[in-house]
């Protein structure tokens, strides 16, 4: 048997509350259950321990939206409207307070990491890197890796935050939020926007001003597979990744790049996902003290997202 660390999983029964309206919907409650079932029935079990999350105080979300947008969204919810800025953000009475202890898993998987743990995962819907700070956009309603990123600064001091995003679209939510923040470095691979949502995350988009050269967009063609994620995390994230040096990860864990989802056109097996969690625990090592947050994000196929999580906390939770 491998040496193996805890695993601390921040969820909610609240999450599944989020109703998006149905199964014609991707974004389902279904989702958070295929992953949690899968990973109480894996070999991970007896290293899990599953934490409430805390809501999200106020003044932890206007670090990043503003009040009349946190306004509207409740308003939305709780006025039985069915969805906020486009018909794509469906949503329900629970949404808001759903939306609210998303934000806050962030946020008590910090205190839970500064208070001694190594690895935490936030099993959260709705899901957050594609909203703005006044929109709604691609199911996400807070963006809860901004959130966390702005909480780890000002709560704990700690200034120097890399997110990397494997999603496999891009987080334009997160690189608004820190394009010209040179203490937040925004790392993406995603499917090239020409042929993706949300049409953003060209290479090309580099940070503005102070924050000229935090942002690295790496657009991959459709079809990308293992083999050339493998070279991309090697030859230009592990680089990038030791100059900035961060002191601290998190990881936007979105798993729709898996070949068997059709929300994108990526081609990644399982095992790479694996592979994302050897790389991202050894750079938390390196630099972080072993510490390492890491919130869900996409992921559309069940049984896909479902492996696809397992595989990547498996390597996490294995890594010496
Ligand atoms: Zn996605």
């Amino acid at each position: 048997m491998p040496l193996s660390r805890p695993l601390a999983i921040v969820t909610h029964p609240l999450y599944l509350a989020h109703d998006t309206g149905g199964n014609e919907h991707p974004e389902t409650p279904a989702r958070l259950t295929s992953l949690l079932t899968r990973l109480q029935d894996s070999p991970l079990k007896n290293r899990l321990s599953f934490i409430e999350p805390r809501k999200a105080q106020q003044r932890w979300l206007t670090t990043f939206h503003d009040e009349h947008y946190l306004f509207r969204l409740e308003e939305c919810a709780l006025s039985g409207k069915t969805h906020l800025d486009h018909r794509d953000n469906q949503l329900c009475f629970a949404s808001y307070e759903a939306a609210l202890l998303s934000a806050g898993a962030g946020l008590t998987g910090i205190d839970l990491l500064e208070g001694g743990d190594n690895l935490v995962f936030c099993a959260v819907r709705p899901p957050g890197h594609h909203a703005e700070r006044n929109l709604a956009l691609g199911f996400c309603f807070l963006n809860n890796c901004v959130l966390a990123a702005r909480y780890w600064q000002q709560q704990y001091g700690r200034r120097k935050i890399l997110i990397l995003d494997f999603d496999a679209h891009h987080g334009n939510g997160i690189q608004s939020a820190f394009e010209e923040d040179p203490e937040v470095f925004y790392l993406s691979l995603h499917e090239h926007p020409t042929f993706s949502f949300p049409g953003s995350g060209y290479a090309e988009e580099a940070g503005t001003g102070p924050g000229r050269g935090t942002t690295l967009n790496i657009p991959l063609p459709p079809g990308a597979d293992e083999r050339l994620v493998l070279e991309v995390l090697h030859n230009r994230v592990a680089p990038v990744l030791a100059a900035f040096a961060p002191e601290r990860i998190i990881v936007a864990a979105g798993f729709d790049g898996h070949r068997a989802d059709d929300m994108s056109g990526l081609a990644y097996s399982t095992e790479l996902y694996g592979r994302f969690g050897e790389y991202l625990a050894g750079w938390a090592n390196r630099f972080c003290q072993g510490k390492l947050l890491s919130i869900l994000e996409g992921g559309y196929h069940l049984e896909s997202l479902a492996d696809s999580a397992t595989a990547y906390l498996t390597a996490l939770s294995n890594h010496k």
